[in-house]
Order: C-alpha cells, then structure tokens, then sequence
C-alpha cells in the first residue's frame, strides 16, 4: 500500500504488511502502520503481543519474514542495526560499568571516529538535555536507576538518529520517578523534534505521552488512534478493557429501541444499529457511574448493590459495589465530590444513557 508522503519523509517510519514468526508461531502478523516525521508513538498491549518483536524489526535486531520496513522513505530490509537512522533504548540500560558517564556517551560518537572537539560538545549537549552533565565523570555504579537510564538515553541521543526506538525505557524505575521521567521524556522529545517509537504494556505511561497509541493483540493493531479517541472511542471491547478501567454487563439488546437487557435490569443506550436479540456487553466508565443512597429516577441504568470497599486514589475515590456473586461495579468520585458511604451500606448505581458502549460478546476481556 501507498504511504501518505509524510510517513515516508525523513524521520517517518513505514511498516508495510510485516511479520514475523518463530516456530509455527506468529509474533507479528501481517502488520501495517505509518509513523510520522516527530511523532510520539507507543506500541501498548499486554505481554507478548508482538510489540517488542515489532520495535526489533525496525531496530534491524530481528528480520521480518515478510513484508517492508522503511525508515525516512527508504527500504531498510537486509540493512545491519548500525546503518539505520534509529537508536534504541532498552529497559535493561547495559551501561559500560568500566567506564565514566562521559566515555559511556561518547563510545558510539568513538566508534565513528568523529572528532575529539566535536565529540566532546556533542557529549556535553546530549548529557546537558538529561541533566546528567555534572554527573559526567562518575562511573554507572555511582548512580541511581533513573540517572543511569538518562545516561542511556543521552547515548542514543548523541548519534542524533531521526528516530529513537524505546523498549519500556521506564519500567525498571519506582512510580514517582517513571512519572517524572514521563515528563521528561516528552519534553525532550518535542524539543528535539524527533521520532519516537515507545513501547509500553503501561496503559497510564501510554495516554499520558503519546500523540498516537497502537493497540496491539495477538500480533497486530487493533486501534490506532490519539489518546483522547482510544479512551473514549475503544474500537472493541479489548481495547476498552485494556486501556482504563470498565464496568462490563452482559446482555441482549431488546426490541426497545437502544435498550439491553441484562440480569440486573435494563440499560438505555444511545447506540443504533443493533439487531434485537444479538448479544452484547455493555460498558460504562467507573468515573460514569453516580452513587446514591436512595432509588434514583428513571427505570434504567440503575443498579442496587452493596458497598464493599472504598479506596483512596488521592484526587478520586474508588467504590466497589457487590451487585451480585459475579459482578460488582466500580465508581470512581472526584475526592472533592466523594460521598460519605459506610461499608455494608445498599447502595445505588447509575449513569447516563450517553456514558454506555455497546460492544459484541463474541469477544474475550483484555487482561493486561
Ligand atoms: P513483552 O511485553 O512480554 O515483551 P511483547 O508484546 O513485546 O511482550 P514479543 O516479545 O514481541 O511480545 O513476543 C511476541 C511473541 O513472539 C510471543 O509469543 C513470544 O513468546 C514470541 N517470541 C518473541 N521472541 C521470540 C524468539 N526469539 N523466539 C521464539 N519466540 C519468540
């Protein structure tokens, strides 16, 4: 197929109908996915749908059995890792422990041979965009995890590659400093103005940083799209399990016009196109569901249970409410607006017509 003419600029990255097997198996199948010059791409799914095997490929690591990569509009097929405009970045840092952050930086610039004066600024530069620059004359073992894992990324930086290739960069670090790393990350990225392929199994790390998200199973893409669309327009019920939490009913739609009916009542929806009879789940966002004490208005979208957990999320509070011996549903309140609820309490839940998505039930639940 032919790629718009911006994913095969300089910086742009095509994937045309690729894959990749080992044994019988398909790793990566027959895939296809444009990547735009300054782009912040992640590759999210859960463990072993293929998204590091697709990252190796275009990193020159693993060769496809078929199909084309091209990397700033020209074929890379049968070309050796070192000879591609990219540089990647893996979770396991594997800094040299023999040498300072300096030489660490500079031994790619080394290898090529480029001249002292320019290796030297260049070095200072690219540790200068991680903040790393008074660290340069201490040795890896010297430094924290997350100081180690910016050396590793200004040593990728410092071949100034059109992209940069990042196999959960962050995983290895504790929550608050992934967090700011997050940050960092992005800013860097959007200054420098380069292609980024970020892969992740982090759902939150995804929507907080990308421009585009591939969702990937079982070895393709099974949506891609901006954050925001991922979030509130999930293409399957995979996805919409995969990425934020959900509150899933099983039902048939009935010959009410937008109308499921389920084991605990039935829920209007705004959806159209539905065959009366078919099978459906329905899903509704914790951050969706109302919470009341007393029987709200209306005949749908509403559920009595009990309430059997409360956790503090810090800006929201999260209840869990037992509607029965399989299902209980989540509610997630701004901590300003949070109810004051007693453990045991019956409570009721509702929402609105307008927060239901219908998917098929002819599909499994992403676990992830
Ligand atoms: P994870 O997050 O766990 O790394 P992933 O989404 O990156 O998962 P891949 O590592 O790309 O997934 O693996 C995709 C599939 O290919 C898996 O079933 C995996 O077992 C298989 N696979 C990957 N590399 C190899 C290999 N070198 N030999 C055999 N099978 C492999």
């Amino acid at each position: 197929a032919a790629a718009p003419p911006q994913a095969d600029a300089v910086g742009g990255v095509v994937l045309d109908r690729v894959s990749k097997r080992y044994g019988g198996q398909a790793a990566v199948d027959d895939l296809s996915l444009e990547i735009r010059p300054g782009e912040f791409l992640s590759l999210l799914g859960p463990s072993g749908c293929g998204k590091t095997t697709t990252l190796r490929m275009i990193a020159g690591f693993e060769h496809p059995d078929a199909g084309d990569i091209r990397i700033s509009g020209r074929s890379v097929i049968g070309q050796a890792p070192y000879r591609r405009d990219v540089n990647t970045v893996f979770q396991a840092y594997a800094l040299f422990p023999h040498m300072t952050v300096a030489q660490n930086v500079a031994y790619g610039l080394h290898e090529r041979r480029v001249a002292r004066v320019e290796l030297r600024a260049r070095v200072a530069e690219a540790l200068a965009m991680v903040q790393m620059r008074r660290f340069a004359d201490r040795k890896p073992s010297q430094l924290s995890g997350g100081q180690q894992q910016r050396v590793a990324l200004a040593r990728a930086l410092v071949n100034r590659p059109a992209v940069l290739l990042l196999d959960e960069p962050l995983a290895a670090l504790d929550r608050k400093l992934r967090e700011e790393m997050q940050l960092e990350l992005k800013l860097i990225q959007a200054k420098l103005g380069l292609t980024f392929v970020f892969v992740t199994h982090d759902q939150a790390e995804a929507l907080s940083m990308s421009d585009r998200i591939a969702v990937m199973r079982d070895g393709r893409i099974e949506q891609l799209d901006d954050a925001t669309t991922i979030y509130r327009a999930p293409v399957s019920a995979y996805v919409a399990s995969f990425v934020g939490q959900q509150n899933f009913f099983s039902g048939v739609v009935s010959a009410v016009g937008g109308e499921v009916q389920t084991s605990y009542g039935p829920i209007s929806t705004v959806s159209t196109g539905l065959s009366v009879g078919q099978r459906v789940r329905a899903a509704v966002r914790p951050e969706f569901v109302e919470l009341a004490t007393g029987s709200p208005p209306g005949d749908t979208n509403r559920v009595e249970g009990r309430l059997i957990g409360v956790s503090h999320l810090g800006e929201a509070q999260q209840y869990l409410v037992q509607l029965g011996p399989e299902l209980s549903v989540i509610a997630r309140v701004a901590t300003p607006l949070a109810p004051k609820l007693q453990i045991g309490e019956s409570v009721w839940c509702s929402w609105r017509a307008e927060s239901v998505q219908l998917f098929p039930d002819d599909e499994p639940i992403a676990t992830g």
